[in-house]
């Protein structure tokens, strides 16, 4: 198991598959793009799948999460589901995507075993998501949608960060879009990982701003706190159900209590957290003939130093180096 010092046992394997991305969110990445990481510094599908099976069948991951940068952009990206459904015991496959491209891949990813989609979409409006995204993309990424629940990809989920001044208005109208088609929104407080370092906590809308818009709108009532488990998201359910809201308040409401992931990042480094400073370096490892039994147990030691807590109200509180596209939301 991977178990750290604190008792946590992490169970949720987040797998970066490249740092490219097609769009540029403002939060995330500069308009220019990064450096992104050398080619021969990426994972094969073959080494992902390996590490991917070691996690799974050794280390108690029982859920795998493909993620990016923009994962859709890599090729592999069927195969690698189709053989990460193969293993045993199976892990439940999900997928964190822009959603540009979906409406190709939907079908085939759902064919492969993939079991859930998650699609970020921080607004409805062409010109603020240019914007926002550098890129004029909005259509893309709404037919992208109604492809992955046209593919039986349920439930259908959606990311929104709001950012103040640019689509803080629109917590309720996406609210809206969403529960129109059945799709389960939750907003994410954004968090300081842009490679530019331009976030600023006064910018930040918070859990409790939003909840206070959500409000004026609609009757919110608190889920059962035990369905949330490990989950980050707040759960509320609206006008009194069966549909739901989730606010992750990251930030102002940290979950690190209770956090049951690890990252693996798209050059084979293991991170115990989001806002880790340190790395484990399984790539290096593994080219240089490590048996699985030998990267297990790497993982397991990377696991064991993760600290009780983010610290971003710490005064020490340092911004890991790698921005939110290198290491895999
Ligand atoms: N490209 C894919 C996407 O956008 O869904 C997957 C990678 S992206 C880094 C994963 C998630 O992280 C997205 O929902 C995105 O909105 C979120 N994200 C990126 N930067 C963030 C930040 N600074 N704070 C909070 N969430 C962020
Ligand atoms: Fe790309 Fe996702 Fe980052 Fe937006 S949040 S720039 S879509 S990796």
């Amino acid at each position: 198991m991977l178990r750290d010092s604190f008792g946590r046992v992490a169970t949720d394997l987040r797998v970066s598959l490249t740092d490219r991305c097609n769009l540029r969110c403002s939060y995330c990445m500069p308009p220019e793009g990064l450096d992104w990481l050398p080619r021969p510094e990426l994972l094969s599908a073959d080494e992902i799948v390996r590490l991917v099976a070691v996690g799974v069948g050794r280390l108690g991951v029982t859920e795998v999460r493909y993620t990016g940068g923009e994962p859709l952009l890599r090729r592999e990206l069927t195969d690698i589901v189709a053989r990460t459904a193969a293993l045993r015991p199976r892990p439940r496959i999900s997928l964190t995507t822009n959603g540009i491209g979906l409406v190709r891949l939907a079908a085939p990813l759902a064919e492969a075993g993939l079991d859930r989609v998650n699609v970020s979409l921080d607004t409805l409006e062409p010109e603020t998501f240019r914007r926002l995204a550098h890129r004029d993309r909005l259509t893309d990424v709404l037919d992208g949608l109604a492809s992955a629940g046209a593919a039986g990809l349920r439930p259908v989920k959606v990311n929104a960060v709001l950012m103040r001044g640019v689509n803080d208005r629109e917590a309720v109208p996406l609210l809206r879009y969403c529960l129109e088609r059945g799709y389960e929104l939750r907003f994410i407080e954004q968090m300081p990982l842009d490679a530019q370092h331009g976030w600023r906590r006064e910018n930040m809308v918070t859990a409790e701003e939003i909840l206070a818009r959500l409000r004026e709108e609609f009757a919110l009532t608190e889920a059962d706190p035990a369905e949330r488990g490990s989950a980050p998201a707040e759960l509320f359910s609206i006008d009194g159900g069966p549909a739901r809201v989730g606010v992750i308040g990251s930030v102002t409401r940290p979950f690190c209590g209770a956090c049951d992931r690890v990252r693996l990042t798209a050059d084979g480094q293991i991170r115990n957290c989001l806002f880790a400073t340190e790395e484990s370096d399984l790539r290096t490892a593994m080219r240089s003939g490590a048996g699985d039994d030998e990267l297990a147990e790497r993982w397991r030691a990377a696991v064991r130093t993760k600290k009780a807590g983010h610290g971003i109200d710490d005064r020490s509180f340092l911004q890991p180096s790698r921005p939110m596209s290198a290491i895999g939301g």
